[in-house]
């Protein structure tokens, strides 16, 4: 029997009354088990005995409960290294349930068990479920590192978090993004870094850019070309890149491509650009060199922006690596927000808004290109596609 499961943001219930209680309303779930089908029992044939009972010599069940099992984390090969509160290893059960559902509804037929085995490990030569390790590090932030393990042949990646990080299911979710991406053999990174195809433009929506490269060249009189998961100018869609770092920022000069760090004595929200330049916070890590790997101090995390990381390509010599990372993650990124844009018929993950400028901070305000759709879109398609190729 294939549970099937219904999710409602009502209330905040807890899946296993013996761990810790969820304390962000924003996470809780009421994960409901429906199951697919209803065993039945007690059918009296009434063809077999002649006494006063038409069922006499038949075994009536009177109709049983069927109380199908949750998935655990066992069933979905997770695995933890290290001290995780049992609260932390809920909120990783979601986030697998959550990645599942939305895996399995790609396939004709699977579990979400199944499908998430399926699509993020594999198995091994000997046909064993490869497993996905939570451990404990310490980073040079409160962040995990998503490490592939190719010549395991029990684990497929070790997501490794700095013993600073409180685990929920939305970073659970993004990190799942980028075993996803290894998954394709990084062939989704591609999808995501040329969304119309290599050598092309961005994703776009007349002149606001969605996602993929942009060009500045009618902007600023010189052939500039930047990566970008946003419009630079607008913001829109992704909510973190609008906050800024109150002791950092950046002036974007396409012309000159001098980086120009400004300190702030309160956090602002980074203004629309009515002139160039404009300005954009420092976030990051986009990389390990200074400084793209200054904490984030006044960057508030969306829920469905884990990691905002801004490569502007002039700050440091090594291009290819902060660019690599910054598309990476938009990669993890646009994963999160499929699956919960996918589970919630659209209610939630990507959205139409606008963030820069301080109408529009801190809480968004309505994109009339309706980016959130776009890419959605997009992800959607290129998720059925890659389906395809890899034959999940
Ligand atoms: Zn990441």
């Amino acid at each position: 029997m294939t549970p099937n499961y219904t999710r409602t943001r009502e209330a905040c219930v807890r899946l296993n009354n013996d761990l810790g209680t969820l304390e962000d309303p924003e996470v809780c779930y009421i994960l409901t088990l429906v199951p697919t089908a209803t065993a039945t029992g007690g059918i009296c044939t009434n063809g077999i005995g002649s006494d006063s009972d038409p069922c006499q010599g038949n075994t009536p069940t009177p109709n049983p409960t069927v109380t199908p099992t949750p998935p655990t984390l066992t069933d979905f090969g997770i695995e933890f290294e290290g001290i995780w509160s049992d609260a932390e290893k809920v909120e990783v059960l979601m986030a697998a349930i959550e990645t599942g559902t939305a895996l399995s509804s790609l396939r004709a037929s699977s579990n979400l068990v199944e499908a998430f085995r399926t699509v993020l490990q594999g198995t091994n030569a000997t046909g064993a479920w490869r497993s996905i390790v939570f451990s404990r590090a310490t980073n040079s932030g409160a962040f995990c590192i998503t490490n592939p393990t190719p010549n395991s042949s029990t684990q497929i990646a070790s997501i490794s978090c700095d013993t600073r990080v409180v685990m929920n299911l939305y970073t659970a979710v993004h990190e799942f993004g980028h075993i996803f991406s290894l998954r394709t053999g990084n062939v989704f990174r591609s999808n995501v870094e040329y969304p119309n195809g290599s050598g092309q433009l961005g994703l776009r929506i007349g002149n606001v850019n969605v996602l993929g490269y942009r060009s500045y060249t009618g902007l600023v009189g010189g052939d500039q070309t930047d990566w970008q998961r946003s419009d630079v100018l607008i913001d829109n869609g992704w909510g973190d890149a609008a906050l800024w770092d109150g002791n950092y920022r950046y002036r974007y000069d396409f012309a000159t491509q001098v980086p120009d760090q400004v300190g702030l004595s309160t956090p602002t929200p980074t203004p629309r650009a009515t002139a160039l330049p404009v300005f954009i916070p420092a976030i990051g890590p986009c990389n390990t060199g200074s400084p793209t790997d200054l904490p984030i101090v006044n960057a508030n995390f969306f829920p469905f922006q884990q990691n905002p990381c801004t490569f502007p390509n002039w700050i440091v010599s090594d291009v290819s690596t902060g660019k690599t990372v910054e598309i990476e993650e938009a990669v993890a990124d646009m994963f999160l927000n499929w699956v919960f844009w996918k589970n919630s018929q659209g209610q939630e993950g990507f959205q139409n808004e606008l963030w820069r400028g301080g109408t529009c901070y801190p809480n968004g305000c309505n994109d009339p290109a309706n980016s959130g759709n776009v890419r959605s879109a997009w992800m959607d398609a290129t998720m059925i596609q890659l389906f395809v190729t890899f034959s999940w």
